[in-house]
């Protein structure tokens, strides 16, 4: 029987590792498909504090988990398909193997929202359609290339994209950037940057080998269609949180989004059961934030433990 097990490894999930490491409960990490989150896949962190010229994400993962084993934090794989609490206590089942534990923090993260239009899913991953410029980018060196999506994931991944690509058009469904100001301004006067506004997808074209040639549009004003041609589209049109398995235990938004209760960010309606970061937070969405959470889950961990062994 562990006394925590962390669910995700991603800002907040290694927060809540440092934590109730440091607190000597020994915890249990177990990683999904995407270890370190979605900040390995982020080119420069600028805005987590205490890194005044920025840090690279992976980089910074990669030492926050260091962090974390420091303080004697455990790593797993494991994907966990199914959560039961008997008796207070949580059944964790994840293929053949089930884990017990007494406290359990969930952070799962949020994985990328795709358009669902004709084409998408035949190119998506080595065709042309990805959800990451950090990841794929530099395959596109001299090529023109399209980013979907009007935030400031897609002015970060327009704008990385400017380093590799000869042009990136931004395809926006409204006529003003949802992106805070000073990613805003960065993309729309960069000059490899061009904007297509009140503009949304409707295909991806192929060419004869299956690989991306264009994406077909259309103007969400004049109801106008047109092609704009790209070896690459890359999307950036927000998330989807990673709460599937925990369907039939937790409450859940219309989103997906994992409903805390009122009284604390991140204690759900089970006595020691948190969740903690992008799979709860529809809201602020940072990494500051999420590793916030993830402190306090810990915590709240900590204090239950303790509580339940006086
Ligand atoms: P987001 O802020 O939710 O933006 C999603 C964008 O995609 C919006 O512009 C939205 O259009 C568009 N969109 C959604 N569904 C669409 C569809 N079906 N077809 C076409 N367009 C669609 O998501 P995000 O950019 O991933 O950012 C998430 C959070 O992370 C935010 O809080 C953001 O500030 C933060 N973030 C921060 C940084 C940074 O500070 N450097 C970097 C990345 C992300 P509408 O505008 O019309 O709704």
């Amino acid at each position: 029987m562990e006394d925590v097990i962390i669910l995700g490894t991603g800002c907040a999930g290694l927060t809540a590792a440092i934590y109730t490491g440091r607190a000597q409960l020994n915890p249990l990490v177990l990683e999904g498909t995407q270890p370190g989150g979605q900040l390995t896949t982020t080119s420069e962190v600028e805005n987590f504090p205490g890194f005044p010229e920025g840090i690279d994400g992976f980089m910074m993962m990669d030492n926050l988990r260091k962090q974390a084993a420091r303080f004697g934090a455990r790593y797993e794989h494991a994907k966990v398909d199914k959560i039961e609490i008997q008796d207070g206590i949580k059944k964790l089942f994840a293929g053949d193997k089930v884990y017990e534990a007494n406290t359990v923090i969930v952070a799962t993260g949020a994985r990328p929202r795709l358009l669902g239009i004709a084409g998408e899913q035949e190119m998506y991953g080595g065709k042309g359609v990805t959800t990451c410029a950090t990841c794929d980018g530099a395959f596109y060196r001299d090529m023109d290339v399209v980013v979907v999506g009007g935030g400031d994931s897609a002015a970060e991944e327009a704008l990385f994209l400017t380093r590799f690509c000869s042009k990136v058009t931004m395809i926006h469904r409204r006529g003003e950037l949802r992106a805070s100001q000073i990613m805003a301004d960065r993309a729309t006067s960069h000059e490899k940057i061009e904007m297509a506004w009140n503009t949304s997808p409707i295909e991806v074209l192929a060419d004869d080998k299956g690989f991306c040639r264009a994406i077909r549009v259309q103007d969400t004003v004049t109801s106008e269609e047109r092609e704009i041609p790209c070896k690459g589209a890359f999307i950036a049109i927000g998330h989807i949180p990673n709460t599937d398995f925990v369907e039939n235990l937790l409450d859940r938004d219309g989103d997906g989004y994992i409903v805390t209760e009122p009284s604390s960010q991140v204690k759900t309606k089970y006595a020691g059961f948190y969740a903690a970061g992008d799979c709860v937070d529809h809201v602020y969405r940072q990494a500051i934030t999420a590793a916030g959470m993830g402190c306090q889950a810990a915590i709240e961990a900590e204090r239950w433990l303790a509580e339940r062994e006086s």
